[in-house]
């Protein structure tokens, strides 16, 4: 990989490498863009293949978190850690390696926060919360904004209605019928909400156990983890794993929507063609999903976590859906193009605004 190149490519201010082998730590620091405010984005702990993809992860994700915090309307930058060892890794010698990693964020100096993400935990963020304020997503008995999850469930719901309006002229989601891909921290939260609203809701998961518990405390139906693809279905939430949405899945989904908390719920953009023709309409799982980081970046308001703060952003997240579908009509161009385009509008009309 030629390093530099993929920078300018994506546009990234920053990227920095420590190496701390005493701890075991090997991480990736990538700043996407500060102009709305320092880069929020959580730390991925995993083995990778090689270095490369580790590198190439850093600046994909930060990239996505710069549009994701931009069209929530946050004054929050992008940005994203990878560190490069085994997420089992446990005790004093986990505790050492996140000592080391708060002390090179200190060395950052406040132009990164780091969080939680795939391979990391809240108490991870604890310890290094002992040596560095620029850690997010802690508990509330802390003063932090805790679990994230119920506010990216509800800010989901808002994206679902919203669509369902789009699609069907109301946003009663009563009688809707809705497969949910996965019942875990957020999935589980939607389905409370989708139940609520009178929604027939299918889920599937690779784990019995919520199974069981969607359908005896939330009456929901169940099909196979494969079968999911294939439920009769108005809306299809990917709440699971990214990439769902293919070739092979979508000669199967009957759906008219796809809106879920997955990350990177497409393959790539080669499937907008095929989700176009067949009248889908998506919503971005980027601006759908944002409810976690607005609770999460939340901490670092003047005033620390507000419940009332991240109510009124989550539940704006909906319209923000709607002026999303709005304008891919208005530019004939896919939900998701258009979402990145108003996302680095934003950052553009900030960046003139601090030149002058
Ligand atoms: P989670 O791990 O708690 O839940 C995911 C669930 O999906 C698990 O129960 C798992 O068993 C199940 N699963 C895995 N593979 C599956 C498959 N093939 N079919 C059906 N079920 C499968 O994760 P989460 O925190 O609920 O996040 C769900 C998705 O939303 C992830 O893609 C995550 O990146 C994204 N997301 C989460 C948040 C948040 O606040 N937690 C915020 C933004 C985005």
């Amino acid at each position: 990989m030629n390093v530099f190149s993929s920078l300018v490519k994506r546009g990234h201010e920053q990227v920095v490498f420590f190496n701390y082998p005493e701890v075991g730590l090997k991480a990736v620091v990538a700043i996407h863009n500060t102009v709305l405010g320092p880069a929020l984005g959580g730390c991925r702990m995993r083995v990778y293949e090689d270095e490369n993809k580790a590198i190439d992860d850093a600046l994909r994700l930060s990239e996505g978190m710069t549009y994701k915090s931009s069209i929530a309307g946050l004054d929050l930058g992008g940005g994203k850690s990878v560190i490069i060892a085994d997420p089992k890794m446990s005790g004093e010698q986990r505790k050492q390696l996140f000592v080391q990693f708060a002390k090179c964020l200190n060395h950052i100096g406040g132009r990164y926060i780091t969080a939680e993400d795939m391979g990391t935990s809240v108490s991870d963020v604890m310890v290094m919360r002992e040596t560095t304020k620029f850690a997010a997503g802690f508990a509330q008995e802390q003063g932090g904004g805790g679990d994230p999850s119920p506010w990216t469930a509800l800010g989901c719901l808002g994206g679902i209605q919203a669509a369902t309006e789009k699609a069907f002229g109301s946003r009663d989601l009563k009688g809707r019928k809705i497969a949910l891909q996965g019942v875990g921290h957020v999935g589980m939260y939607l389905l409370e909400h989708l139940r609520k609203a009178g929604a027939e809701v299918t889920v599937s998961d690779t784990v019995d156990a919520l199974v069981q518990r969607a359908v005896t405390q939330f009456g929901a139906k169940t099909v196979s983890i494969d079968q999911i693809y294939d439920v009769d279905c108005d809306i299809y939430a990917p709440c699971a794993a990214g990439q769902t949405v293919n070739p092979d899945t979508l000669k199967r989904l009957k759906c008219k929507i796809i809106a879920g908390a997955a990350n990177n719920q497409l393959l790539d953009p080669s499937v907008y063609e095929t989700i176009t023709k067949k009248g889908i309409i998506y919503t971005p799982d980027f601006v759908i999903n944002a409810g976690g980081v607005i609770s999460v970046g939340a901490e670092y308001n003047e005033g620390g976590w507000a419940k009332s703060w991240v109510e009124g952003k989550v539940n704006n997240i909906g319209n923000t859906v709607t002026k999303v579908l709005v304008e891919s009509e208005k530019r004939s161009k896919f939900p998701e193009v258009v979402a990145i385009e108003l996302a680095r509008e934003r950052v553009q009309a900030v960046r003139e605004k601090q030149a002058r």
